[in-house]
């Protein structure tokens, strides 16, 4: 489980968040929306540690971080951002390898997850000796899940991970996607600026605006029950043309 509790950041005189509370249950997806520079991304740091919150507390599985636990807490967090954040210098393999390796791991073991990991993601083991560079966007978003999922953790936090990938692959990540979260069952915190996207991955929504939680619940009630003016035209702003036909 992911506890999110009063969480504010300020950068300078700018309030970035201002005291979020939420709550992802063991083994469900929670979509964080909202506009651009709503704040979802900083969010998200700070539940991976990379940042620190001003105010409030993050808890995973009850056990609240603090810098003691922070490194060990994240080797239970799978992270993976939109430009797929893989080592461009290295391969693919090695990029997967990169904690392992740090943590001991026999060469056996890794090939095992490897090859458990390509099954799961689809990925021809071959193409694990390319550089990021030299595979599709699809491909390498396709790895960089593989590397969040290397150690197994509970918790999976993905910023846009499908944000820069060309429309056909996306939704055949999307279905992909859906899947894994469920086989895993892991507890997912994925932010999206795709309200469709939200909703077939998410089994709640939790909509933000200037660094607050407007609405948290799921798809149909931000569609048919809307907390406020805003949420109906985020809401309708997502319209796809293509209902009007
Ligand atoms: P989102 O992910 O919703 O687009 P972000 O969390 O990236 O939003 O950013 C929220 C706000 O915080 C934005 O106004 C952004 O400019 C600001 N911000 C983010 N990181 C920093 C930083 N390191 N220093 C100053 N301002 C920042």
């Amino acid at each position: 489980m992911i506890a999110i509790q009063n969480v504010s950041k300020l950068y300078g005189q700018t309030t970035v968040l201002a005291g979020i509370s939420l709550t992802v249950p063991a083994g469900t997806t929670l979509s964080l929306i909202g506009p651009s520079g709503c704040g979802k991304s900083t969010l998200l740091r700070i539940v991976m540690g990379l940042i620190t919150a001003d105010e409030g507390q993050v808890a995973i599985d009850s056990e609240v971080m603090a810098p003691q636990n922070r490194l060990a807490l994240r080797q239970r967090m799978g992270y993976v951002i939109q430009s797929g954040g893989l080592f461009p210098h290295l391969t693919a393999h090695d990029n997967l390898t990169l904690v392992t390796r740090y943590l001991g791991w026999r060469v056996d073991q890794e090939n095992q997850r490897i090859g458990e990991l390509c099954d799961l993601t689809g990925i021809d083991e071959t193409l694990l000796a390319r550089r990021p560079g030299k595979l599709s966007g699809g491909q390498a978003q396709r790895v960089s899940l593989m590397r969040a999922l290397m150690l197994d953790p509970p918790v999976l936090l993905m910023d846009e991970p499908l944000g820069a990938i060309d429309p056909l692959v996306r939704y055949e990540l999307q279905n992909d996607l859906r899947s894994i979260f469920r086989k895993l069952s892991k507890t997912v915190l994925l932010v999206t600026h795709d309200l469709g996207e939200a909703a077939f991955l998410g089994d709640r929504i939790a909509l933000m605006q200037e660094g607050q939680v407007i609405q948290d619940g799921p798809v149909r009630e931000l569609l048919h029950n809307p907390a406020t003016a805003f949420v109906e035209q985020f809401v309708t702003a997502q319209r796809s043309p293509l209902q009007d036909l």
